[in-house]
């Protein structure tokens, strides 16, 4: 089959590789038939040191389930099925307080170990915990919207909740990526009042607007936090999205709070350390997010999409085959493309 390898930075092939398999009985093989590249595949984009073996890459896919191990009893053959960033069992203490990414039994698609969705087909550990059918035919209209249950929309709402939103709260979504764009979504959906976004990207921001951004933030650093004020009575808000994981990101999000207010962390931080503990302890300042557990969010966030109240798949604006993958990670690195979702 063919799929996405990664063998460094900037160096991204598709090749001939071994089918996907059954190899644990708790397996399913499925047939990509949508995928997309994530803003976190760019990290290892720009980054990667030169490897002779690569990565197969890609971790958010929608398919249709090709064959299933011995063990596997609630999935079956042609369903059609939506991937979460994360596998795991649904069983274990941690899936059952809803926190899958952490599943004693899980692991993340597209890391060096299990292989990932930007291919012909991929293998899915713990087929039953991990896999949702959706009530879909596989070329429905609604797809854009469905593969953003992979992760971003599911990665947006983690961060709303975290950030503890709620309704009558000033929200802010730090970050203009796919997954900030979904975060405004998450916002107004649980009844922010006002969604104020900072980012930098006319596209982007038009959309951000659509999607509920009441204000829209453009400087940075002392200036953004300064505007941040003046837009909440000189107070900062009570729900900050940390959307991008930088270092003055993330120093942006705790000095935009409100004392007493909550920073949900998403983007996957570059540094070791958190910058800010001094305000984040003299305001009171909740740091809280991780990896989403956007398992756990589906139940949830699809009847939204299928009744069409919510519409994250307008994040996509690119679509390619397969074989112009390498070309759609060039475009979202040089922000072109905000999200480019794959057809294999
Ligand atoms: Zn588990």
């Amino acid at each position: 089959m063919r799929a996405t390898v990664m063998y460094g930075a900037g160096d991204v092939r598709i090749e001939n590789v071994p089918d996907a398999t059954i190899i644990e009985p708790t397996d399913a093989v499925v047939r990509v038939t949508r995928a997309c590249i994530c803003g976190s595949d760019l990290w290892p984009y720009k980054t990667m040191e030169p490897s002779d073996n690569g990565r197969m890459m890609g971790h958010e896919a929608i398919g249709v389930v090709e064959a299933v191990g011995a063990d596997v009893r609630e999935i079956k053959h042609a369903d059609l099925v939506v991937m979460p960033f994360a596998f795991s069992d649904g069983t274990c203490v941690f899936c059952h307080e809803g926190l899958q990414t952490s599943c004693v039994h899980g692991g993340f698609f597209g890391t060096v170990d299990v292989p990932g969705a930007q291919a012909e087909a991929v293998r899915v550990p713990q087929a039953d915990g991990t896999l949702v059918v959706l009530p879909v035919g596989e070329d429905d209209a609604l797809m854009p919207s469905l593969l953003t249950l992979s992760d971003v929309m599911g990665t947006g709402h983690h961060a709303a909740v975290t950030a503890k939103v709620g309704p009558g709260k000033i929200a802010a979504v730090v970050g203009d990526g796919a997954v900030g764009l979904c975060g405004v979504i998450a916002a107004k959906r649980l009844g922010a009042e006002q969604v104020i976004l900072l980012g930098r990207h006319p596209d982007r921001i038009a959309l951000a607007r659509e999607f509920g951004a009441t204000d829209v933030v453009s400087e940075r650093g002392d200036e953004a936090i300064e505007r941040v004020r003046e837009l909440t009575d000189g107070y900062g808000v009570h729900a900050v999205l940390e959307c991008v994981g930088l270092e003055q990101s993330e120093l942006t999000a705790i000095q935009i709070a409100r004392p007493g207010g909550a920073v949900g962390r998403v983007g996957v931080p570059q540094d070791e350390t958190m910058p800010a503990s001094q305000p984040a302890f003299y305001n009171n300042i909740s740091v809280s997010g991780g990896p989403a557990p956007v398992r756990a969010y589906i139940e949830e966030l699809l009847p939204d999409i299928l009744e069409g109240s919510i519409e994250p798949g307008r994040v996509f604006d690119r679509v390619t085959g397969l074989d112009d993958v390498p070309d759609g990670y060039r475009a979202m690195n040089d922000r072109e493309a905000i999200k480019v979702m794959v057809t294999p």
